[in-house]
C-alpha cells in the first residue's frame, strides 16, 4: 500500500471577516521531508497552521495527516504534531521542567516517561540550567528554545515550526538550525514557515512561495532560483575598447564603464566563456571576476514583482 503524505493540503480556503486569509492552498509533504512555507507577513502561513491544528476553522478544502482528516480524526491527527507557535507562551507560574510534564501529560504521557525525554531536550537546548526557572525569568531565546522542548517533548513524527528564529539573534538561529537539520536526519517531517530566505534554502528540501494565500510556487530551491532567480557577474578590467559595448548587446549589462562590467544573468556560467572570449579578444586584461548568486528573494521578486520583507 502507498504511504500517505505526512501533510495533505488540498483547496484550502479561509476568510476572516470577508479578508481572504487562503484562496485554494494546496500542499503535499512527504513523511520525512524539511518543508518550508515562504512568504511575508500577511501571505496566510500562521492560517494555514493554525488550521492543522485545530485552531482555526477551515472554510473549504481538505487538510490530512497520514492520511487522516485533521477535523474528523482530531485526535490522532493533533497527536501526530509537535507545534512551536509564534506566540509567547502565557504559563508564568511553574518552572520550566514541569511544565513540559504537563504538555507530555495531555498526550497521556506519564510525568515519569517524559522525565528522560525533558532532561534530554533541556540539555539539547542549552536550558539544563534554567530548568527550575519560571518563563518570565528567560531571555527572549530562551524563550523560544522552550517553544522548541515543549513542541517535542511527546516524540511527535511531524514538527512544525512558525517563524523559529523571527527575533532571534544570528548564534542562536545557527545553533536552531543545527539542532534542526539533527532532528531532519533523525527521520521527522518538518514544516517550517519563515520569511528568513536564507533559513528556507538553508535548511528546506522543498519550498512552496505563499502571498496573499495563495501557493505562487513550489519545488526545491536550487531549482527554483535556477529556473526564476538572477545572478549578478561583475568583471573588472582594463584595456577597455570601444567596440565591446556592441560586441556584448545580447548580454544584460546593467552597468557597464570603462574599468568595470556588471551583467545580471539567469546562467553565468553559460554566458562567462562566452563573454570573456569577447573581452580576451579585444585586447582587455582580466583582473577580477565576481559572481553574486541568485537567491529565493530574486525567485520572490520575479513571481510577484516585489521584495519579502516589503
Ligand atoms: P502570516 O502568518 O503569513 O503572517 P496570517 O495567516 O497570520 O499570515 O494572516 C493572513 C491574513 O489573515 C492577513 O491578512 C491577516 O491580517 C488575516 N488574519 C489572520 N488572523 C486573523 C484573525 N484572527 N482575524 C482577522 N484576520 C486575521
Amino acid at each position: 500500500m502507498i504511504k500517505p503524505p505526512a501533510i495533505e493540503i488540498q483547496g484550502l480556503t479561509k476568510a476572516y471577516n470577508g479578508v481572504k486569509a487562503l484562496q485554494g492552498v494546496d500542499i503535499t509533504i512527504e513523511e520525512g521531508q524539511f518543508y518550508g512555507l515562504l512568504g511575508p507577513n500577511g501571505a496566510g502561513k500562521s492560517t494555514t497552521i493554525n488550521i492543522l491544528t485545530g485552531l482555526v476553522r477551515r472554510e473549504a478544502g481538505s487538510t490530512k495527516i497520514f492520511g487522516r482528516d485533521t477535523v474528523k480524526d482530531f485526535r490522532f491527527t493533533r497527536a501526530q504534531l509537535g507545534i512551536a507557535a509564534q506566540e509567547l507562551p502565557i504559563d508564568w507560574f511553574f518552572p520550566i521542567k514541569k511544565l513540559l510534564a504537563f504538555q507530555a501529560g495531555y498526550y497521556g504521557i506519564s510525568k515519569r516517561q517524559a522525565q528522560a525525554q525533558i532532561d534530554e531536550l533541556l540539555e539539547r537546548l542549552g536550558l539544563s540550567k534554567k530548568r527550575n526557572s519560571r518563563l518570565r525569568q528567560l531571555s527572549g531565546g530562551m524563550k523560544r528554545r522552550y517553544q522548541i522542548a515543549k513542541a517535542l517533548v511527546h516524540n511527535p513524527k511531524i514538527i512544525i515550526l512558525d517563524e523559529p528564529t523571527a527575533g532571534v539573534d544570528v548564534e542562536l538561529r545557527h545553533e536552531l538550525w543545527d539542532y534542526l537539520r539533527e532532528l531532519h536526519k533523525a527521520g521527522k517531517t518538518i514544516l517550517l514557515t519563515t520569511h528568513y530566505i536564507e533559513e528556507a534554502e538553508l535548511l528546506c528540501e522543498e519550498v512552496a512561495i505563499i502571498d496573499e494565500g495563495k501557493i505562487i510556487k513550489q519545488g526545491q530551491p536550487q531549482q527554483l532560483t535556477r529556473e526564476l532567480g538572477r545572478s549578478g557577474v561583475t568583471i573588472h578590467l582594463s584595456g577597455w575598447h570601444a567596440d565591446l559595448p556592441n560586441l556584448l548587446s545580447e548580454y544584460t549589462c546593467t552597468d557597464c564603464d570603462q574599468g568595470r562590467l556588471h551583467f545580471t544573468m539567469r546562467e553565468p556560467e553559460q554566458a562567462l566563456p562566452s563573454i570573456i572570449k569577447i573581452l580576451v579578444e579585444k585586447g582587455c586584461h582580466i583582473h577580477r571576476i565576481e559572481t553574486e548568486r541568485s537567491s529565493l528573494e530574486d525567485v520572490f521578486l520575479s513571481l510577484t514583482g516585489k521584495g519579502i520583507d516589503r
